[in-house]
């Protein structure tokens, strides 16, 4: 079978030393398999997006040495697709309308700690009707329970990791989409989540590896339910180690990691970059 990988960023800042890392990573799988190297942009949120970072990364990826396959698929330009499979998994009772707010989601929970699974359930028709006429917003999540029972085999959905996750899970890996709660979909002001937009165009873009950072290993678990449900085929997963900067912390935007533009600025060569990171 053909081996198709991807690099997907989703243009909310800089790419620094990690998406490096993770872009080299991919680009050298394609080629020591003979494969092919996507790039996609992940630029569904539109709150968060900038056109300053959309174009530093394809700045970035072509001063690193890559190529990669035109057209390059932009998510925002296909936001109708992933309606369309949000609307298919209504029509199943699959999902429902959540009207909670960040601030009931939240209670209970410490500023540091990530956010609490949420369970939950369609309300009464009347009092969706009341909200709905109100205007309140709302998101679509999907049903756990609904998808337990629509699905024939919930319990034993698997995936093929060929890295690790970051507790060494490695092999075939029993997929616990329920860790999560009943994900949310879809937004008022962000109308599709990552989880399904990255599903469909993994599908539809044929992607055979799934090659990507330790830190988006729990999604893997929830994307094999959804693939389940949309009926999609599941790649392979390599998830890989995160590089950890110099005071043992991860890279990440948010902690402002030197961006690869500022290394660049600074007179570091690609060659050097590649070197470093031994990609
Ligand atoms: N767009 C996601 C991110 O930048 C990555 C998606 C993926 O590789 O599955 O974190």
């Amino acid at each position: 079978m053909a081996f198709v990988t991807r690099f997907a960023p989703s243009p909310t800042g800089y790419l620094h030393r990690g998406h490096a890392y993770s872009a080299l990573t991919a680009h050298r799988a394609a080629r020591d398999a003979g494969g092919r190297f996507l790039l996609r942009i992940e630029d569904i949120d539109a709150t968060r997006c900038r056109p300053e970072y959309d174009a530093a990364v394809f700045e970035d990826l072509a001063w690193l040495g890559l190529d990669w396959e035109q057209p390059v698929r932009r998510q925002s330009e296909h936001l109708a697709d992933y309606h369309a499979a949000i609307e298919a998994l209504r029509e199943r009772g699959l999902v429902y309308r959540c009207f909670k707010t960040r601030k009931e989601l939240d209670i209970g929970r410490a500023p540091h700690e990530p956010a609490i699974p949420y369970i939950g359930g369609p309300l009464a028709a009347g009092e969706e009707a009341e909200r709905l006429a109100r205007g309140e917003a709302f998101a679509w999540r999907l049903s756990l329970a609904a998808a337990r029972e629509a699905l024939h085999g919930f319990e034993g959905l698997t995936f093929v990791e060929e890295g690790a996750g970051p507790h060494g899970e490695t092999g075939v890996v029993q997929a616990r989409p329920e860790t999560a709660g009943d994900i949310v979909l879809a937004r008022k002001d962000v109308g599709v989540a990552y989880n399904l937009a990255v599903v469909h165009d993994d599908a539809l873009q044929d992607v055979t590896h799934v090659i990507r950072g330790q830190d988006l290993f729990e999604a893997a678990h929830i994307q094999r339910l959804l693939q389940a449900l949309l009926g999609l085929p599941t790649p392979t997963y390599r998830h890989h180690g995160l590089l950890v900067g110099p005071d043992g912390k991860r890279y990440a935007k948010r902690d402002k990691a030197e961006t690869l533009r500022e290394l660049r600025a600074a007179g570091l060569t690609a060659e050097e970059l590649r070197a470093e990171l031994g990609v």
